[in-house]
């Protein structure tokens, strides 16, 4: 072999393996990343929401739960955040801030399946039926005294016990209690217990039990 293309092949060979080492170390590399770049934020990959150890150096699905790779994560985490009063941060990686779904996956399942069930009119009556149930809880409870907060049109009671450090502890002593669960909200400057009426399964029994309850535990604060 002559020198003139030994030199050559040589050359070619160089340029071969210093754009194979970019392309592996490089900063537009292949995604393959060790620890060191751990959390940083111009990490270059490609990633799961929902399962993080998956890594990718280009846009593709996850192998595990079929979700679209995202490079991005707080770009990710203010399109799909869920943000309310009522809902509090777990203080840990929320995952439905991640994901259009919340926790659950498949919601849209549940509806159709519920539509297939239930027909139209079954599912504006069971709409009309929570409705009822938070209008009765929403009576029964200024009927005791207590400030309702909002207009009740909707499944959603909001109601005030006094200060908000007093109706706190009443939100505490009706989760306790267990008879039904109601969470705190933050409404027009006001801390408030959020009372959601939104299962199928709830009776009148149920909503009277669950008016004895509230009511016992703002006499016992
Ligand atoms: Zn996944």
């Amino acid at each position: 072999m002559q020198r003139t293309t030994l030199f050559v092949i040589g050359i070619f060979a160089i340029i071969l393996l210093a754009v194979a080492g970019y392309i592996v170390w490089g900063p537009h590399g292949s995604g393959v990343r060790d620890a060191a770049t751990e959390g940083s934020s111009t990490v270059d990959y490609y990633t799961c929401p929902m399962h993080p150890s998956v890594r990718s150096d280009r846009p593709g699905i996850c192998p595990v739960c079929g979700m679209a790779l995202v490079k991005d994560g707080s770009a990710l985490q203010a399109a799909m955040a869920m943000t309310a009063a009522y809902l509090p941060s777990s203080g840990v990686r929320d995952p439905m801030h991640y994901s259009p779904d919340g926790s659950r996956r498949a919601r849209a399942v549940d509806v159709w399946a519920a539509f297939q069930h239930l027909g139209r009119h079954g599912v504006a009556a069971l709409v009309e039926q929570c409705c009822r149930h938070a209008a009765r809880i929403a009576a029964a409870l200024r009927d005791a005294g207590h400030q309702v907060l909002n207009d009740v049109e909707l499944n959603q009671v909001l109601v005030a016990f006094g200060d908000d450090a007093r109706t706190n502890r009443i939100i505490a002593a009706v989760q306790a209690a267990g008879v039904c669960w109601c969470g705190g909200t933050r409404w027009q400057g006001r801390d408030a217990m959020r009372i959601s009426v939104s299962s199928w399964a709830t009776t009148d029994a149920d909503v009277d039990q669950s008016v004895t309850s509230i009511l016992k535990a703002a006499a016992s604060q």
